[in-house]
Parts: structure tokens; C-alpha cells; sequence
């Protein structure tokens, strides 16, 4: 049964489920405007996710053929997932902000194997075990390569400008450059009167970039070509105080559900990533490889019983707070360690 929110104001919430996956589901907001509904993200790409957002917009008596539209906040496939389909379908254009684009390029011009020779180099670099890159060499060796998720994602036909306004026939959709999450991330300011006269200026549809009960993954923007020391972390925190001064009336994430006092949820991720840093600190009072901080460091579970993948992401998140900590001159490397380390200073 496909969960259909009315938010008011012409905007509604689909929930699309994500196959096997925690989050359970990403809620695509349809908009409606002149010129025929857009959709704000479109769900993973599994046949079950499409038949419940086709089944969604049945709900609202729309076809997918009517859909004018799809304006995606970020490249990961829970958001962007179902993008290429629904184009295939309606004729739809799709915009993203070109960083994320260049991802999205990237990934579907990419050598099966310049992922793998990349994630091999990087675990190498940051102190991962000789046990823990062995599988990727060796599937590298043998072909035996997965596919990972994104190969097949659609190229975007528009790209969303910062700070613009959409080309929207009778909405007010403002576009706000929030990297942190990807290095290309946006969220959607709706600035029309809230529907239930909540005080405060408009709605947002903020992607993952600010949910009411999850602190996204931050981690490294993880391009094989990019030898510049990106802080995304960095990033992630300016655009928290950026959407945290917006004042908006409701936040619409594309997880979870609805929110008022943007505000507040932002104060609350600050402090965390706050606390979070100084924690990093009081390990770092030792030199440690990002493997090493990344053991140490607190997950929703063991380090042991963290999958093979997951500790992949892990590790990333620990380097982009061994980034953040030494662009504050808060940490640094060790001279002549290799792996490098980090220590508190
Ligand atoms: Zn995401
Ligand atoms: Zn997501």
C-alpha cells in the first residue's frame, strides 16, 4: 500500500520503499505547477520502488506520462535511482547541481576496475589491513567485479544553479547549494506562504541533508581524479548554519518525515558533529592511522560486526573528520609515518 502524505499547497509525499535497506523509504514529494507535476527525487530503481510510485501517483490521479519534471537533490541512488525511467516515460527533463552531475558522469564512464584500483590504493594509504584489501585484489584479478549501484544512472538534461529560482510555471522554487553529504547536494527552498500559515518563510525539501532523526554520512567525496584535500565535512557544517538561517516555516526531508523548527535540528547536528570532534581528539591523544580512528570510533554497532562495506564508509567518514581537524590546525600528521598518522595538537 503506497503511503501518499497531502502537505498542502499542491505537494504531496510518496513513499517509495528502498529494497533491504534500514532507511525503509524515500519519500519523493510531487509538486504541482503549471505546466504539469515535478517530482522532488524518485525512489530506488527496483521494480517494487517503481510500481509503488506509479501506484502513488495513481493515488492522485496522475499518470507518470503527465509528469513535466524531476528535480533531484542528490546523485545517490535512493533519490536518483528511478530518474532514467520515469524521463523514459513521461519525456520528463531531469536537473541536478553539476557537481553531482560530474558524479553521475564519472561513475557511467568508469573502467569496472578503476573503483577497485582506487578503493585498493586508498584503504592502503589510510592503514587498512593487508586481510581486509585482499578480496578487492583478488576480484579485481579474477573479473568477479559486482556492480556497483549508480553504473546505470541517468544523465541529467539541466542543471540546477544555486541560488537560482527553478524554471517552474507558477511555483516559487529557490535552489540552495548545501555539499556536505555529496559534493553537489541541494535542497529546494518553496518560497510560498505555508499552506497552514505556520510562521516562518516557506518550506524546504532538504534530501538527506537535514533529517529529523538521522545525522547524514559524511565522507570523503571519493573521486579517483581529484588530488585536492576536499573537507566535506567542512562543507556539510557551513551548509547547516546556511539552511539553518533560511527561517523556514517546515522542513520536507526525503527520509523519515515532515518537521517544523529547522532551526533547532540544526543546532542539534552542530553540537553533535562539536562533541564528536573533541571525542576524535581525546583518541587522537596517540598517533592513529584513519583505519585506526575509524576502529576506535563510535558505530551503531562493534567494529567487528560492521560488514565488509560498511567499515569501507566508515573509514571515509574518519577521514573526512581527520580533514576537518586538521584544516582547524586541531590535529596533524606525523612526519615520516607511512600509513600516515594523525595526532592531536
Ligand atoms: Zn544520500
Ligand atoms: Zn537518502
Amino acid at each position: 500500500m503506497t503511503q501518499v502524505t497531502e502537505h498542502g499547497g499542491g505537494v504531496w509525499s510518496l513513499r517509495v520503499p528502498i529494497p533491504d535497506n534500514p532507511l525503509g523509504h524515500t519519500l519523493v514529494h510531487v509538486l504541482d505547477t503549471d505546466r504539469g507535476p515535478v517530482l522532488v527525487d524518485t525512489g530506488w530503481d527496483d521494480p517494487a520502488s517503481w510500481d509503488e510510485l506509479t501506484a502513488g501517483l495513481a493515488a492522485l490521479g496522475l499518470s507518470v506520462q503527465e509528469i513535466h519534471g524531476v528535480v533531484i537533490t542528490h546523485h545517490h541512488p535512493d533519490h536518483h535511482g528511478l530518474s532514467g525511467r520515469v524521463r523514459e516515460e513521461s519525456g520528463a527533463w531531469i536537473a541536478m547541481h553539476a557537481a553531482d552531475t560530474a558524479v553521475v558522469r564519472r561513475t557511467r564512464e568508469a573502467e569496472p576496475g578503476t573503483w577497485f584500483d582506487y578503493l585498493a590504493r586508498k584503504l592502503a594509504t589510510v592503514g587498512a589491513p593487508e586481510d581486509h584489501i585482499a578480496p578487492l585484489r583478488a576480484a579485481r584479478a579474477s573479473g568477479r567485479m559486482r556492480t556497483l549501484p549508480g553504473l546505470r544512472s541517468a544523465l541529467p538534461d539541466r542543471e540546477i544553479v544555486p541560488g537560482e529560482l527553478l524554471d517552474l510555471a507558477g511555483r516559487r522554487l529557490r535552489a540552495i547549494w548545501t555539499p556536505g553529504h555529496t559534493p553537489g547536494h541541494v535542497c529546494l527552498h518553496l518560497e510560498e506562504e505555508h499552506p497552514s500559515r505556520l510562521p516562518g518563510h516557506g518550506r524546504l525539501f532538504s534530501g538527506d541533508h537535514l533529517l529529523p532523526g538521522i545525522s547524514p554520512h559524511i565522507g570523503l567525496y571519493e573521486d579517483p581524479d581529484d588530488a585536492t584535500a576536499a573537507d566535506p565535512l567542512g562543507d556539510y557544517l557551513d551548509s547547516l548554519e546556511r539552511i539553518g538561517r533560511l527561517g523556514v516555516a517546515e522542513v520536507l526531508p526525503a527520509h523519515q518525515y515532515a518537521f517544523t523548527d529547522a532551526a533547532g535540528r540544526v543546532r542539534e547536528l552542530l553540537d553533535h558533529h562539536e562533541e564528536r570532534l573533541t571525542g576524535l581528539l581525546g583518541l587522537l591523544a596517540v598517533p592513529l592511522t584513519p583505519w585506526q580512528l575509524a576502529e576506535r570510533m563510535e558505530w551503531n554497532r562493534p567494529w567487528d560486526q560492521i560488514p565488509y562495506g560498511s567499515r569501507n564508509i566508515a573509514v571515509s567518514e574518519a577521514e573526512a573528520h581527520l580533514r576537518r581537524l586538521v584544516k582547524l590546525g586541531r590535529a596533524e600528521p606525523v612526519a615520516g609515518t607511512d600509513p600516515v598518522t594523525y595526532i592531536a595538537v
